[in-house]
């Protein structure tokens, strides 16, 4: 008889942007005509840039030829792409990050998800609330809690509150996490942190022997330069600190597939015995028999957004995503929202009004105004009582739904 992992069944009831996917399609079928505006999903709206596009070109016509055609290539990424991620997108930033230590993959949601498996089901993992729902999902999925409480928390994960009070960075817990997920620039609360900030995680790391998972899929959004944009930018972070980025948001890679999860050969975790294990190995044990490669044409587009001329371009795009946040803060706050984020992520965090849940602001929304957010509390119950706007709609749009909300 095949039995099933019991832990899905623990799963709260379906991901977030599903439920919102079926409420949107409900009001379209019933309401045809209507031009909805999606502001929910954290996806991107722009192409690909002209210089990508080219090297994918040149890639697909490499394939086509005998003498240039390419089969299965290294798991961890062709060396041409971890070599121009180390020079560009830490060398460049004081940051010595060696291409050997950089693992290519397609996705920044699957690496956060998979790399808990290399680490024993016995470790406490600490999440944010409200945060990206894949962390606390696969937590689960990987055996590491209990069930679902009444207050919305999986018994046996450490939460980590991040409200308006804390400005939206926890505070260090008081029981001491194995794995702790941090992302910043956050989704959803657009929060960013700095130095100071990102200096006490890694001492606390350092301190309790933990494993800092540091989601950095928003970095190339900062504008303030005193922000850190990689976790290795703070001394002794590779001893401790797993980091996570892709080209998703960056370049406009949510349909291409394009990531890296970087683990320094200097961290460690530990046996049953206490003897340091070195994490990137059993990485590389884990990658190289799970998964086969990022495509060759994928690769080869990706490694164009290190040129000169392909930096400008995506440069451009995320200033113009920027530009979107601005727009919006600046309306939502004069409309008489209280607004956070967006300054220095794609994200506008705002306050429901009136003491609303999130839920039915979302309702609200869409059916008196035709646009479509995302519900704080699908973020984690301290989320409830937010609404997250995605700056990634274009220009058009997200003047237009400015103007709807103002006139609600
Ligand atoms: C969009 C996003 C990612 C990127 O996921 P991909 O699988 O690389 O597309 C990772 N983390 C967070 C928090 C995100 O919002």
């Amino acid at each position: 008889m095949a039995t099933i992992n019991e832990h899905y069944m623990k799963l709260a009831a379906g991901y977030l942007f599903p439920e919102i996917g079926r409420r949107v399609n409900e009001f379209v079928k019933a309401n045809p005509g209507i031009k909805v505006i999606r502001m929910g999903i954290g996806d991107v709206t722009q192409p690909l840039t002209p210089t990508v596009v080219k090297a994918f070109h040149e890639g697909v016509d490499e394939m086509s030829k005998a003498d240039t055609f390419k089969g299965y290539g290294p798991e961890q990424g062709y060396d041409f792409l971890r070599e121009a991620i180390a020079e560009h997108a830490y060398r460049s930033r004081g940051v010595d990050i060696p291409a050997d230590d950089i693992f290519i993959s397609d996705g920044s949601k699957c690496d956060t998800g998979n790399i808990q498996e290399i680490f024993g089901s016995d470790n406490k993992i600490a999440i944010c609330d409200p945060v990206y729902p894949v962390y606390a999902d696969t937590t689960v999925m990987s055996g590491k809690t209990g069930k679902i409480q009444a207050n919305g928390y999986y018994e046996g994960i450490i939460y980590m509150p991040c409200t308006a009070e804390n400005h939206f960075i926890p505070a260090l817990p008081a029981e001491s996490p194995d794995l702790i997920f941090l992302c910043y620039p956050n989704n959803p609360t657009g929060a960013v942190a700095t130095r100071e900030e990102l200096k006490k995680w890694v001492e606390y790391a350092r301190e309790n022997r933990s494993i800092i998972l540091f989601d950095a899929a928003y970095e190339a959004f900062i504008r303030d330069e005193s922000i850190p944009r990689s976790i290795y930018e703070i001394d002794g972070a590779k001893e401790v600190a797993i980091e996570f980025r892709s080209l998703s948001k960056t370049a406009g890679f949510t349909g291409t597939r394009l990531a890296y999860t970087v683990i320094p050969a200097e961290l460690m975790a530990f046996d049953a015995e206490d003897n340091p294990v070195q994490v990137k190995k059993l990485w590389n044990r884990r990658h190289t028999t799970k998964f086969n490669g990022v495509s060759y044409p994928v690769q080869k587009a990706a490694a164009a957004i290190f040129t000169p001329e392909g930096k400008k371009e995506v440069q451009q795009i995320i200033d113009y995503y920027m530009e979107n946040a601005s727009i919006m803060k600046k309306s939502l706050s004069e409309t008489g929202f209280t607004v956070y984020g967006g300054e220095n992520a794609p994200y506008i965090w705002v306050k429901t009004p009136n003491g609303m849940k999130s839920w039915e602001f979302f309702d609200k929304l869409l059916n008196e105004a035709n646009v479509v957010g995302t519900p704080g509390s699908g973020f984690g119950p301290s989320g409830e009582g937010y609404f997250r706007f995605s700056a990634f709609a274009n220009r058009e749009n997200v003047i237009e739904a400015m103007e709807r909300i103002r006139n609600l």
